[in-house]
């Protein structure tokens, strides 16, 4: 048993709040070096985000190298070269291995359970909780956190419960989905022990538009594999582009490269003071737009008397072949014969740089994941340890790291989970 009653209050060594993967990681970590653990999580599950994660199937890690990870992490990658250097990608391989997890390798490095099951990956977790003693409240939200002279001294559960603890690992997650648990709630102690928190905002969430074809759901329901789409500076120069796959909805896009995109068009039109910002899509990025003229032209030439439409089948899709069609002010029925070189000059212009404007993002509430959090200027990068409170560490959404949809923010959750854990146990026990 882990727990060691002084009075009324209880005591440990090590006490984690929050069980999402960086907090299970953490009090793992914690557990392994031997110190009293406790994990607390409001909910009457653990896991809840992690089981939902990669579509039910959760990619738990990647493997491309550890240079193209951080590279994936476009908020705050870099702050985590010193944690990937004592606990990597690969190691998460071999720590899911060892509890009996074996992973497979998908397109992009994404690394999946065999079992294609998320919930597997829970279960080991709480299994290896349970091997190493660690002591789990759940249904039991905590209220807030008492600092003493510059030290952690304990947690106050919403109940009134005081739990005394020597160190102290915050991992409540950021306030997407909160429907999962991850509502938020532990910026304020943060914020109580000095730390700044960075401007919140979603990322990796779809993106809205005014346009008229989105407000009429011309395309909805379109998806277009292998495009690139790029989000465009008030100059019209591309701040980020990303090849990958999208969708119109009926609201505007999504699709991966959409969220890939969406913090870009945030951040710009933050930075700009903008109510819009133009987004640009390559439908064709493996031809240049010269070679794609000359091309249609050709067609054109050797069957005239065909129609537009039929002499471009199979170039793009055929609804939004019509549309851009349409864009251009040409009838898809007409004979190719009779289109001036510069409306298919101009055709062929969109078919590569088809420009439209956005408006926003979903809520913080339906991204993916949440941008902004504790600076990780504040935060030891070699242990996850806070420069600014004794006793005190973070680790997963809650920091002011965020990176792509691709493994990567679970990684980042169990590599700050697993030092966060680690370091708090030897902090409790000198
Ligand atoms: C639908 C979806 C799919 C995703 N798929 C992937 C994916 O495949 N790969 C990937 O890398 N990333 C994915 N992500 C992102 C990833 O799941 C998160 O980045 C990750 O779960 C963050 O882990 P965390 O431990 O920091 O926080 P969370 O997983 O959010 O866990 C926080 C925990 O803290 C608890 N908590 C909160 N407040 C309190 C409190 N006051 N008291 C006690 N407990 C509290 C919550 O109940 C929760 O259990 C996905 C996200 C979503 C929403």
């Amino acid at each position: 048993m882990n727990l060691v009653k002084v009075g009324e209050t209880m005591k440990f060594d090590v006490v984690v709040i929050g069980g999402g993967p960086s907090g299970l990681m953490a009090a793992i970590a914690a557990g392994e070096k031997g110190a009293k653990v406790l994990l607390i999580d409001k909910g009457d599950k653990l896991g809840r985000k992690l089981a939902i994660s990669g579509g039910g199937r959760c990619n738990v890690t990647n493997r491309l190298p550890v240079e193209e990870i951080i590279k994936h992490i476009p908020g705050n990658g870099k702050f985590l070269y010193s944690a990937f250097s004592i606990f990597n990608n690969e190691d998460i391989i071999k720590f899911f291995e060892g509890l009996g997890i074996a992973l497979k390798e998908e397109d992009h490095g994404r690394m999946f359970p065999v079992s294609n099951k998320a919930q597997s990956v829970v279960e080991a977790l709480l299994q290896q909780l349970e091997k190493l003693n660690v002591k789990v409240f759940k249904n039991s939200p905590v209220a807030d956190m008492i600092y003493i002279d510059n030290h952690v001294a304990a947690v106050i559960l919403k109940d009134g419960q005081k739990i005394a603890a020597q160190s102290v690992v915050i991992a409540v997650g950021g306030k997407s989905v909160p429907h999962t648990g991850s509502t938020g709630d532990g910026y304020a102690w943060a914020e109580k022990a000095g730390h700044t928190i960075t401007d919140l905002f979603p990322t990796e969430v779809p993106v809205t538009s005014a346009e008229p074809f989105i407000q009429n759901k011309t395309l909805q329901g379109l998806s277009l594999r292998d495009i690139e789409l790029s989000v465009l500076n008030p100059k019209g120069k591309p701040l980020i582009s990303h090849r990958m796959d999208m969708i119109f909805t009926h609201f505007g896009i999504s699709g991966p490269a959409v969220l890939r995109c969406s913090q870009f068009v945030v951040k710009a039109m933050k930075k700009w003071n903008l109510s819009e910002v133009t987004m640009c899509l390559d439908a064709l990025p493996n031809q240049k737009e010269e070679e794609l003229y000359r091309e249609i032209i050709k067609l054109v030439k050797r069957e005239p008397k065909k129609s537009i439409k039929n002499t471009l089948k199979g170039l793009l899709p055929e609804r939004y072949l019509l549309f851009l069609l349409e864009q251009n002010q040409i009838d898809p029925s007409a004979q190719g014969g009779t289109i001036s070189n510069e409306k298919i000059f101009s055709f062929t212009k969109s078919c590569k740089q088809f420009r439209f404007k956005v408006n926003g993002t979903l809520s913080l509430e339906k991204a993916f994941v949440t941008g902004g959090g504790v600076s990780v200027k504040e935060i030891n990068p070699k242990t996850m340890g806070s420069k600014l409170m004794n006793g005190l560490y973070f680790c997963g959404e809650i920091l002011d790291i965020h990176g792509y949809t691709g493994g990567y923010n679970i990684t980042s959750a169990l590599v700050t989970g697993r030092l966060a854990g680690s370091n708090a146990a030897l902090f409790a026990k000198a």
